[in-house]
């Protein structure tokens, strides 16, 4: 299982309905929305990596 970056929600990539490549990764999501949402605005969604702009939209602890 993967996490869908945008709603953070666990996706199995053998069934995801929608995925995109990003810098060589590819991302699972849970439906074809999350998909655009992230590929409008990829960094926002990438905690951690190069999106570490401020920014943590869906950052909550657990
Ligand atoms: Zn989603």
């Amino acid at each position: 299982m993967v996490k869908d970056p945008v709603c953070g929600m666990m996706v199995d990539p053998e069934k995801a309905p929608a995925k995109t490549e990003y810098k060589g990764e590819t991302y699972y999501f849970c439906a074809p929305g999350c998909k655009m949402a992230f590929e409008e605005d990829p960094e926002r969604y990438l905690e951690g990596t190069e999106g570490a702009h401020g920014h943590h939209r869906m950052h909550h602890g657990h």
